[in-house]
């Protein structure tokens, strides 16, 4: 028998996979791992398909189409005054995770410390333990997840390599203000500490606030990769597509991993997504579509027994369900999924040692009939 030795021997099946699978079994109304139930603009499709017959079907350049890059520095200097040259500070990757992981592998060893917020997006620390670094984790609580920048700086020694940053923040839906950032800008000042700051969720930001983006601050931008996905943004996330940006300093050691990594990536999509985005107004919508979205669905389960703040940004709303029992946030979410035919996401996996702070996470990127039948079950728990 083969003898192993796992680089991730407590490391399981995604929640996300679980719990869809769960849906799947049961036949619930699956608003736990983040996806519509719509399709994306069939114009998007036409244009992918017509990429397809024009004959864009062998390799993509390794940094990704030029003509995306492009389209993609041309969105930065348009949403934040902010410019990263299409040659050597855009890369196209295989979506959001495929470009965290590789600016991890790229630049954290062995014993290296990466600062991370919990809840934590799942893809985070596994990525850096399997590189052989350390996740330092700085918990964050319930319900507002506001940052205590003392425990942040206690954290910082002369082993931390990179701090990763979500906003708007997956699962909780909390947003990083200008104070945070700037907090951050100065707890890095005069260090070589790289930040990921991961901003799939930018366009989706509610009752007019601002995406704060590093890229908007020029001290933090000259240490900071953005990671972005267009799976959140044209509602197709089955494509895998997304993209980094970082300075020309950074990008070029991310690039010498990510040519072995993937190379590159799906090529008729990137021609199609590059001539959507021409229309400067594709992203203009975004977060009315989605507020309208969780607007409906937190009137409708406003007498519920579940307690919200209002999710400020992402497509996902948590749900603290403290008043209604005291079972487990994991098996709560399984029992909800099998007897009362909804699922959603039990927050404690993304949290430090798997506290449970009795919240629940469910995505509303969803059609008004399913958000509607949702509520009724939630109204009736
Ligand atoms: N980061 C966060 C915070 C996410 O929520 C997701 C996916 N939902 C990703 C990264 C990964 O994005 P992608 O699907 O493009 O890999
Ligand atoms: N990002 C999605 C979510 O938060 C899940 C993606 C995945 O299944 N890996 O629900």
């Amino acid at each position: 028998m083969i003898k192993l030795s796992s680089k991730l021997p407590d490391i399981g099946t995604t929640i996300f996979t679980e719990m869809s699978g769960l849906a799947n079994e049961y036949n619930a109304i699956n608003l736990s791992q983040g996806f519509p139930n719509y399709t994306s603009d069939p114009l998007l499709s036409k244009l992918v398909q017509k990429a397809m017959n024009e004959g864009y079907n062998q390799y993509a350049p390794m940094a990704g189409s030029l003509d995306l890059r492009v389209a993609i520095s041309n969105k930065f200097i348009s949403l934040y005054n902010s410019t990263y040259h299409p040659d050597d500070e855009i890369t196209v990757t295989a979506g959001a995770t495929q470009a965290i992981y590789t600016v991890i592998s790229t630049f954290v060893k062995s014993g290296d410390e990466v600062l991370i917020f919990k809840p934590a997006y799942d893809c985070y620390q596994p990525a850096i333990e399997v590189n052989g670094g350390i996740a330092v984790p700085i918990q964050l609580s319930a319900p507002e997840y506001s940052i205590d920048w003392l425990e942040v700086a206690s954290k910082l020694s002369s082993r931390t390599r990179m701090i990763i940053i979500n906003t708007p923040h997956n699962p909780s839906g909390t947003i990083w203000t200008k104070e945070d950032i700037r907090a951050l800008e100065r707890l890095t000042h005069d260090t070589n500490i790289i930040v990921l700051s991961d901003e799939v969720y930018e366009h989706i930001i509610f009752d007019d606030l601002q995406h704060e983006s590093v890229c908007k601050y020029p001290e933090l931008k000259a240490r900071s990769f953005i990671t972005a996905s267009f799976g959140k943004t044209f509602h197709n996330t089955g494509w895998k597509i997304g993209y980094c940006c970082a300075p020309k300093v950074l990008m070029t050691e991310f690039r010498k991993v990510h040519q072995f990594n993937v190379f590159s990536v799906h090529h008729p999509s990137q021609i199609g997504i590059a001539e959507y985005m021409a229309d400067a107004s594709t992203y203009d919508n975004l977060s009315s579509f989605f507020q309208r979205k969780r607007d409906l669905f937190l009137s409708l389960i406003a007498d519920s027994g579940f307690k919200f703040i209002p999710s400020k940004g992402t497509y996902f709303q948590v749900l603290d369900f403290s008043d209604i029992t005291d079972e487990g946030d994991i098996d709560f979410a399984k029992r909800l999924t099998r007897e009362k035919g909804i699922a959603s996401i039990p927050l404690s996996v993304f949290n430090e040692g798997g506290r449970d702070d009795k919240v629940l996470r469910f995505c509303f990127a969803k059609t008004e009939e399913t958000l509607v039948k949702a509520a009724e079950i939630l109204n009736s728990i």
